[in-house]
C-alpha cells in the first residue's frame, strides 16, 4: 500500500481519536506493503481500497467516495466485465488493494484482476470435491476473503482454511478446520483480528455442533475455539458459559446422535470494536430445527431457551473468552438464525450517545443492542411477523404467538417470516450521513408441518424435525399464483433510532442483492429482476439501472485507482431461495438465471455485455404416472427430506439446478438409480444417497417426481388453452 496515502489515512484516524498509539500505526505502516492490524483498524480513512469484508471492522459497508454521486450517476457505464467459470450462486464481496481486485466464486475458487483493466492476474482452485455439495444447505457459495500481511485467506466448502500469496496466488498452507466426516461447510468470509484469522462454519440443517475459531496467519495453527452450544451429557468439565447454557437444554437428548449436535453455527456475520476489544458473532439455528425433538421437555413438547442459538455473542478475540450474549429467538424452532449481518455504529438515542450493534435477523425484528453490555435497547418488525407480537422492552424477550410453535403433532402453521427469514445473508449498509440502515428484506412465509415419528439420519439429508414434504402446493394454477403473489422483495431504508422505515422500494420478488452506501448519496443494489441499480440514499428514487442479464445477490464494493472511482459487483443468481423457488410460476415472465460474471462500472464506461443467450428448456414430457398412491406418498416424504433443498419443494425446479420433472432419467429406473444410488453425477455435486435411501425409496422418489411432472404438464396444457 502506498505509504503517503496511508500516512494521510493515519492522520485522519488519529485526529478522530480512534487509536491513541501513534508510533504503533506509523511503525507498522513503515514495514512495507502488507496489510497490518493498524490498517484494518483505520480502514475507514483509506477510501481508495476495500481491504476487509465489510470494508471496516464496523461492517457498515459505507464508502465515503463521492466521485460518483446523485448528480452524475446517470453517466455510469460498464468499464469491464469478467466471466466466471462456475454456474452457481455468487455471493462474494471482492477485496481491492492498490489497484488489484480479489474475489471468491462458487466452489470456493479465488481470482485476481487488475482493477482498472479487468486483466486476470491469477486464479486458484482448491478443488473442492463435487459431492461436498450434498452437505451444503444453501448452494455451493462463498462470500469472500480476508487480507493480512502479504497473504489472502479464505475458507472452502469442505471446511479448509487456505492461505494464498497475494502477489502470485500460490498456496502457502491449508488447514482442515472441521470434522470432514460430518456435514460442516464453510461459505463465509474470514476476518483478521489481532494477528488471528477468525472463521466459523455452517451445517445446522445436518446435525453439526457450531463453533467459531481463531488460527495463526503464519501456519494455520488453531489458537482458540469457541463452541456456541454445549456438547450434551454431563457439562461439569465445560467452560462456565457452556455450563450456563447446559441449564437451558435437555442434555440427555443433546448429542445423543450426530444429527442432534445442537446447531448454532457461525456461518456468516462478524464485527469487531477495537476500542472495546470485542468480537461480535451471529449464531445460527438449532439442529434439528424442531425444538420438540432437539430439546424435549417432560410432556414431549420442546423446552428451554437452548443457549446460544439465534444469539449475538461478544467474544474476547485474543483468547476466545465469552463476554456477553443477547438471544434474539429463545428456544428457536423455525430456523431463525441470528447469523445475519451485524453493523456497529454510534448514535444518539433518547438524548444520549450510545455505542450500538444493529441486526435484522431472520425472525423479522430489527434490533438495536448496546454493544458494550449486550443490553437490549429496542426492536421493531421490519417485515410482516406473526410468530411474535413484539419484543418486551424490559426483558428483551419476544412475546410469542403459541399457534406458530409446531411440535411433534397437531396442526401445521403458516409462519411469517419463514425459514428463509425476513432478511437472509445479504449484507445491509449504513449511511452515517442519512443515519439509515438499508435492509435487503423480503416476505416469504413458510408452512411448518409436524412429523410425529421423525428420526435423525446421521449420514445425509435435511435433519430439521418437520415434515418438509407436507408443504407441497396443490397442482392448482390459481392457488400457486396466489402463493407466488404473496412473495415480496424490497429495499427498506430503516431509521434505527425511530425504529421505522423511512422509505421502501419494491422489487419483483425476494432474494435481492446486498448493499453498498456511498458518500455520493447513493445506495447500490442488484435485484432478482436481473438489474443492478443506484438509488438516492435519502429518498429511494431510482437514479440509474443496468441490465445485468442475471439475478444479482452479492453486495457491491467501490474503490478508486488513480483518483477514478469504480463500482464492482459479482453477478450470478443462486443460493437458498434460488434453489427452492418455483421457477415456473414465479419467474415465468422473466426467468432469473445464472450468468456468473464480475461487473465493474465507472463514469463514462463504454464496455458492452455480449447479447443475452436464448433460454433453452427441455420439454416437460414425463412417462405416465402409474405408481400407487402409497408409493407416491413415500416418495413425497423422502423427496421433501433429501431432495427439496436443492431441487425445490414439490419438484418444481429452479433455474439453477436441474429440473427433475424434465430429467431424461425419469424414463428409466436403472438410469435414475445410477445417479441417486450409484452417484454417477457426484463430481457435479449430486452425491450418492445409497446410505440413506433404500432402493425402494429411490424408486418411490422417481414415482413421485413423475406424478408431479404429469400434474404440471396438465397445468401447462390447461393454461395454454385458457390463454387462447
Ligand atoms: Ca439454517
Amino acid at each position: 500500500m502506498n505509504f503517503k496515502r496511508w500516512a494521510l489515512g493515519a492522520a485522519v484516524l488519529l485526529s478522530a481519536g480512534t487509536l491513541a498509539n501513534c508510533s504503533q500505526i506509523l511503525g507498522e505502516a513503515a514495514q512495507g506493503d502488507g496489510i497490518t492490524t493498524a490498517m484494518l483498524v483505520g480502514a475507514d480513512a483509506d477510501s481508495a481500497n476495500w481491504i476487509s469484508h465489510g470494508r471496516t471492522y464496523s461492517e457498515q459497508r459505507y464508502s465515503p467516495l463521492d466521485g460518483v454521486n446523485r448528480e452524475n450517476v446517470g453517466q455510469l457505464g460498464l468499464a469491464w466485465y469478467a466471466d466466471m467459470d462456475t454456474g452457481r450462486g455468487q455471493e462474494a464481496t471482492p477485496l481491492v488493494i492498490d489497484g488489484r481486485l480479489y474475489l471468491t466464486t462458487a466452489w470456493s475458487k479465488v481470482k485476481a484482476f487488475d482493477a482498472t483493466t479487468g486483466e486476470k492476474l491469477w486464479e486458484y482452485d482448491p478443488k473442492v470435491p463435487g459431492e461436498t455439495a450434498v452437505k451444503a444447505c444453501c448452494d455451493v457459495v462463498n462470500r469472500g476473503l480476508a487480507a493480512y500481511g502479504d497473504k489472502l485467506f479464505f475458507g472452502t466448502l469442505d471446511g479448509r482454511l487456505i492461505a494464498l500469496d497475494r502477489e502470485s496466488g500460490k498456496p502457502l498452507w491449508e488447514k482442515v478446520t472441521v470434522d470432514q466426516s460430518k456435514s460442516y461447510t464453510i461459505t463465509g468470509a474470514p476476518r483478521v483480528i489481532d494477528d488471528k484469522i477468525i472463521i466459523g462454519n455452517g451445517g445446522a440443517e445436518f446435525g453439526v455442533r457450531g463453533y467459531v475459531a481463531a488460527y495463526s496467519p503464519d501456519d494455520g495453527e488453531e489458537l482458540w475455539k469457541f463452541y456456541t452450544v454445549p456438547e450434551g451429557g454431563d457439562p461439569k468439565d465445560a467452560p462456565a458459559y457452556l455450563q450456563k447454557a447446559a441449564e437451558t437444554w435437555n442434555m440427555d437428548v443433546l448429542g445423543a446422535s450426530d444429527a442432534i449436535g445442537g446447531g448454532g453455527t457461525v456461518w456468516d456475520s462478524m464485527a469487531y470494536d477495537p476500542e472495546l476489544d470485542l468480537l461480535y458473532v451471529g449464531v445460527g439455528n438449532g439442529s434439528p430445527w424442531n425444538r420438540a425433538y432437539r430439546s424435549p421437555g417432560k410432556d414431549g413438547t420442546g423446552e428451554g431457551d437452548n443457549l446460544y442459538l439465534s444469539s449475538i455473542v461478544a467474544i474476547r478475540p485474543k483468547t476466545g473468552e465469552y463476554v456477553w450474549h443477547y438471544q434474539t429467538t429463545p428456544g428457536e424452532t423455525w430456523d431463525f438464525t441470528a447469523t445475519q449481518h451485524i453493523i456497529l455504529a454510534d448514535m444518539e438515542i433518547d438524548g444520549k450517545p450510545r455505542k450500538v450493534l444493529m441486526q435484522a435477523p431472520k425472525n423479522g425484528f430489527f434490533y438495536v443492542i448496546d454493544r458494550e453490555t449486550g443490553k437490549f435497547i429496542s426492536a421493531k418488525p421490519y417485515v410482516s411477523v406473526n410468530w411474535a407480537s413484539g419484543i418486551d422492552p424490559v426483558t428483551g424477550r419476544p412475546i410469542e404467538n403459541p399457534e406458530t410453535r409446531v411440535d411433534k403433532t397437531g396442526k401445521p402453521a403458516l409462519v411469517t417470516p419463514g425459514a428463509l427469514g425476513g432478511h437472509n445473508w445479504h449484507p445491509m449498509a449504513y449511511s452515517p450521513n442519512e443515519k439509515l440502515v438499508y435492509i435487503p428484506a423480503f416476505e416469504a412465509g413458510m408452512m411448518y408441518a409436524p412429523e410425529a415419528n421423525w428420526k435423525p439420519d446421521t449420514a445425509r439429508g435435511f435433519n430439521v424435525g418437520f415434515n418438509l414434504g407436507a408443504g407441497d402446493l396443490p397442482p392448482d394454477g390459481g392457488f400457486r399464483k396466489q402463493v407466488a403473489g404473496s412473495l415480496r422483495g424490497m429495499l427498506v431504508a430503516w431509521d434505527p433510532v425511530a425504529q421505522k422505515a423511512r422509505w421502501t422500494v419494491e422489487h419483483p420478488g425476494p432474494w435481492n442483492g446486498g448493499l453498498l452506501a456511498t458518500g455520493g448519496g447513493l445506495v447500490f443494489q442488484g435485484t432478482t429482476g436481473s438489474e443492478f441499480n443506484a438509488y438516492d440514499a435519502g429518498t429511494g428514487e431510482k437514479l440509474w439501472s443496468f441490465a445485468a442479464q442475471t439475478g444479482v445477490v452479492a453486495p457491491p464494493v467501490t474503490y478508486t485507482v488513480n483518483g477514478e472511482q469504480y463500482v464492482a459487483v459479482l453477478a450470478g443468481w443462486g443460493g437458498a431461495y434460488a434453489l427452492s423457488v418455483d421457477g415456473d410460476l414465479i419467474n415465468r415472465k422473466a426467468p432469473v438465471r445464472n450468468i456468473s460474471r464480475l461487473l465493474v462500472f465507472k463514469l463514462g464506461g463504454t464496455a458492452k455485455l455480449p447479447p443475452e443467450p436464448a433460454l433453452s428448456e427441455l420439454p416437460l414430457d414425463p412417462p405416465p404416472s402409474t405408481a400407487s398412491p402409497e408409493v407416491i406418498a413415500v416418495g413425497q416424504a423422502k423427496y421433501g427430506r433429501y431432495c427439496a433443498v436443492c431441487h425445490a419443494p414439490g419438484a418444481v425446479g429452479s433455474t439453477v439446478l436441474p429440473d427433475l420433472r424434465r430429467a431424461g432419467s425419469l424414463e428409466s429406473a436403472a438410469a435414475w438409480s445410477a445417479v441417486v444410488e450409484g452417484g454417477a453425477l457426484k463430481d457435479n455435486g449430486m452425491a450418492s444417497f445409497a446410505g440413506s435411501l433404500s432402493k425402494a425409496e429411490i424408486e418411490a422418489i422417481r414415482a413421485y417426481v413423475i406424478k408431479r411432472a404429469n400434474e404440471d404438464k396438465a397445468l401447462e396444457t390447461s393454461e395454454k388453452i385458457a390463454r387462447k
